[in-house]
């Protein structure tokens, strides 16, 4: 693979109609430091497996060929110990072009320690970092089932401070909406947004099998209220993408920006409560591939697992033309036939790019619904110092972080 070209981006495969590896969602351990309420994953954490080890990560990356986007999850990415080498793995073999990397920050210091070693290893490689942000103090530490408000809130203050003005690096905060943290996002967002320098924060309903019953709570109704309400940041968040990176013009990162946010916060309210048709091909199986912590293999996440990829020699060419990746996206039938439609932002955006027709379609009508909700958010001192109060936040640690 050496010295061939980094590959093109999702749109352009798509653009030209191939339908080809995309994206590998790699579950990188089955190790967690944290015990979330509404973890879909706890399940499979539980059965306590191997994981795969670098050398079978290796074989799956020498036999990938190019691909685009690199997804890591867990358990918590930052436990597994050789993370910097699978990535820069990745990047040598396949020529990776981005990589979302999710962590709850309970690690901020080796957060940090590494992606100062991945700017200086992978310099070409757009690097989403996405920090788990629930809520106010102590809904974010019930929801999380550990003290850990605090230790996020300095992973993304330590991230800011050593990568404020570098436009590889993006950085964002994910909110997982359950029974605990539902009535205050609003108030949440406003004050993630006055205190913190990200660019983006996703709200994303739990979803799957939860550890704790009870906790998904949205409804269709309840979700279009809420992605109403906060539909006035994805503007703000634009800009502030487009002031501080290199990689794109400012209009075309906000229509995109909010064009893409908004179209997957659309087709997830209508996939809450049941089943509806995305309006575009689910290219799961096609397009990605999600890697479990222990070698099972799936073409989405929330499908059940087809195979073991130790059982194919870790070969990742195996995997994808083989009977049991054929029998499943014959299965799935882009969608339509599984009839499967979920809720799943990271496919939902895998899947956009690779229908570029209904793709501009959506983002134009998203946009034109978001000016339509546009609407001034007060982001005063005097507001985020009252939210500070009202939830009960420690100022003194706030300020001993560097948030205040
Ligand atoms: S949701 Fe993520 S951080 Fe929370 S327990 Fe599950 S794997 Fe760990
Ligand atoms: S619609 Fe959702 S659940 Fe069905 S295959 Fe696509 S990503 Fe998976």
């Amino acid at each position: 693979m050496a010295g061939k070209k980094r590959g093109g981006s999702s749109f352009t495969a798509a653009s030209n109609n191939k339908r080809e590896l995309d994206s590998i969602f790699l579950f990188t351990t089955g190790k967690c430091n944290q015990k979330c309420a509404m973890c879909f994953y706890a399940d499979d954490m539980a059965k306590k497996e191997e994981d795969l080890s670098f050398a079978q990560i290796e074989k799956l990356s020498q036999t990938a060929g190019n691909f685009n986007k690199l997804w890591l999850s867990g358990g918590e990415p930052t436990l597994r110990e050789d993370l910097p080498e699978i990535i820069e793995t990745f990047y040598k073999n396949n020529h990776i072009k981005d990589l979302a990397m999710p962590s709850n920050g309970m690690k901020p210091d080796r957060l940090v320690e590494w992606l100062k070693r991945l700017r200086t290893n992978c310099p070409d490689l757009n690097i989403t970092i996405s920090i788990s942000f629930d809520g106010f103090g102590k809904t974010h530490d019930t929801q999380r089932g550990v003290e850990s408000f605090y230790r996020a809130a300095e992973a993304l203050k330590k991230i800011d401070d050593n990568f404020r003005d570098d436009g590889k690096i993006i950085k964002g905060i994910a909110t997982v909406i359950t029974k605990y943290n539902e009535n205050e996002i609003p108030d949440f967002m406003t004050w993630v947004f006055g205190r913190f320098n990200v660019y983006t924060h996703t709200i994303e309903a739990a979803r799957g099998m939860t550890r704790e019953d009870g906790v998904k709570i949205c409804t269709e109704e309840s979700l279009n209220k809420l992605q109403d309400e906060v539909a006035p940041f994805l503007p703000l968040y634009a800009k502030r993408i487009g002031e501080s990176t290199n990689f794109i013009g400012r209009g075309i990162a906000k229509y995109f920006y909010v064009g893409f946010i908004r179209s997957m916060y659309n087709i997830r309210k209508q996939n809450i409560e049941k089943p509806s048709c995305w309006g575009m091909d689910c290219t799961a199986g096609e397009t990605t591939l999600v890697i479990d912590y222990d070698g099972r293999f799936r073409a989405c996440e929330l499908r059940d697992p087809i195979g073991k990829v130790q059982d194919y020699d870790c070969d990742v060419q195996k995997i994808m033309h083989g009977d049991a990746m054929k029998k499943e996206v014959e299965e799935i039938g882009h969608g339509y036939k599984a009839n499967c439609w979920c809720t799943h932002g990271c496919w939902i955006i895998a899947s956009i790019v690779q229908n570029p027709a209904q793709m501009f379609a959506k983002l134009n009508r998203a946009n034109r619904e978001v000016k339509k909700l546009a609407r001034p958010i007060n982001i005063s001192e005097d507001l985020l110092h009252s939210m500070e109060q009202k939830y009960g936040l420690d100022t003194a640690k706030l300020k001993e972080i560097g948030v205040l």
